[in-house]
């Protein structure tokens, strides 16, 4: 799970401490830091940057949630962008042979390549073996997720 995973590199384990102790340079705090590095911890997990990242998690589990529930996600969600990234490398793609590039369940995966058929971004069918396969609608450019 990626929040887990930020929080471990957020949490950096190894004690190689080396020359004089540096203190956090955020006003008012004056916490120890690792690594001689400018902020202490906490101050690192209030940046924008860092927060953004944690935003952009959440919301990519919200919207594996969705697909959980069977609910197709819109346009401008993370996830069609991730999967649009993958069909506009490989033109095509199952449900199964999604999960390989991002992390979901085939339900989850199912549920979002019936999210990108229904913007008309890929057309839908079943291989010999009935398993759904997505082909990209689209060539060499990226669908614009902003055109209604
Ligand atoms: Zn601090």
């Amino acid at each position: 799970m990626q929040l887990k995973s930020m929080r471990v590199f957020l949490e950096d384990k190894e004690p190689q401490e080396s020359g004089p102790p540096v203190h956090c340079s955020e006003p008012g705090c004056n916490k120890a830091t690792r690594h001689s590095k400018p902020h202490c911890c906490d101050h690192i997990k209030q940046m924008t940057y860092v927060k953004n990242v944690e935003g952009e998690l959440q919301r990519r589990e919200k919207e594996k949630r969705q697909l959980t529930k069977e609910r197709r996600l819109g346009k401008k969600s993370h996830l069609v962008g991730e999967a649009l990234a993958v069909l506009w490398e490989h033109q095509k793609v199952t449900a199964p042979g999604l999960t390989r590039h991002i992390d979901l369940s085939h339900q989850q995966s199912t549920v979002l390549l019936r999210s990108l058929a229904k913007h008309g971004y890929v057309t839908l069918r079943r291989n010999k073996r009935g398993v759904l396969t997505a082909t990209a609608c689209f060539g060499e450019q990226l669908p614009n997720r902003d055109l209604p």
